[in-house]
């Protein structure tokens, strides 16, 4: 029993890390998409549904990866050359950090294309695609199996490449402040707001970018970036028109795995099905 005690403490402080951060969360996007947001892409998904994705996805993934990442970080450090590590050991922060984040973007950009286009991952991914409205939640509208893949693409090449300690040390700051950012833009990308951000867009992923991804139509296959849409530029899946795109969804909800290991699939018939929208497979756009 009491080796459950620091377990169940390490939950209930994830839960309440996570509750605040929901808090905050909410506070920011509630108003922006009430104030900037088009009032006919409201949230169709039930609020209680989308929450409970935020907390499953948040708490079960990073409790899984935790131990495997470590393993990775402590091996790696016992298997790469010395002279990397050394290397790695002199290079300046700052630039250490920009290859991080291009190496991770990297790797995650392909882990995203790749579970479009293997029907074994899409099956987990087509659960992020299923909402019919795009807003700030639809961020966590995930399969945990979609998060855990998603996830170990990002980080493990960082581990392994031994650009990520082990442990934490008191130099992390600037890479958790980092990650907070890196967390709060993918639920800005997802916001139901109508912006442009003009040149930034040529940098950043914004939510234009992102809101084609989430399209029910051909152009699905593009924007795969997280943060650097410079990505999409190099593999030519860059896809970003002046308007916002006119569908969002999936056809056939039986497509996407069940929640549950061993559960019924969706229905294609259910409520979630966005109707008679075209889709296929990807045509290529510079
Ligand atoms: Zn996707
Ligand atoms: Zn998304």
């Amino acid at each position: 029993m009491s080796s459950l005690f620091p377990f169940l403490q390490q939950f209930l402080l994830d839960f309440a890390r996570l509750t605040l951060w929901l808090g905050i969360l909410a506070a920011v996007f509630v108003p922006m998409e009430r104030f900037f947001g088009n009032p006919e892409r409201g949230p169709k998904s039930p609020l209680a549904g989308e929450v409970g994705y935020y907390f499953l996805n948040n708490l079960l993934p990073a409790m899984l990866l935790a131990a495997p990442l470590a393993f990775v970080a402590a091996t790696a450090r016992q298997l790469l050359p010395a002279a990397w590590l050394e290397l790695l050991a002199s290079m300046p922060f700052a630039l250490k950090l920009v290859v991080s984040l291009f190496l991770s973007e990297l790797c995650s950009y392909w882990g995203h294309r790749l579970s479009h286009e293997w029907p074994l991952l899409w099956q987990f991914h087509a659960r992020h695609h299923q909402p019919e409205q795009v807003n700030w939640l639809t961020n966590s509208h995930n399969h945990p199996v979609d998060i855990l893949w998603a996830r170990m693409t990002a980080l493990f090449p960082l581990y392994a490449l031994g650009f990520a300690e082990p442990v934490a040390g008191r130099d992390n700051l600037i890479p958790i402040l980092l990650l907070l950012f890196a967390a709060f833009w993918s639920f800005f990308i997802h916001a139901n707001v109508r912006w442009r951000l003009g040149p930034l867009e040529k940098l950043l992923v914004t939510p234009a970018f992102h809101h084609w991804h989430h399209t029910n139509d051909e152009w699905r296959d593009h924007n795969y970036a997280t943060l650097l849409p410079i990505m999409d530029r190099l593999f030519g899946t860059h896809h970003l028109p002046d308007h916002f795109p006119p569908n969002y969804g999936i056809d056939d909800p039986s497509e996407m795995a069940p929640l549950l290991p061993f559960g019924p699939r969706p229905s294609s018939s259910g409520p979630s099905s966005p109707g008679p929208a075209p889709q296929s497979k990807r045509q290529p756009e510079s």
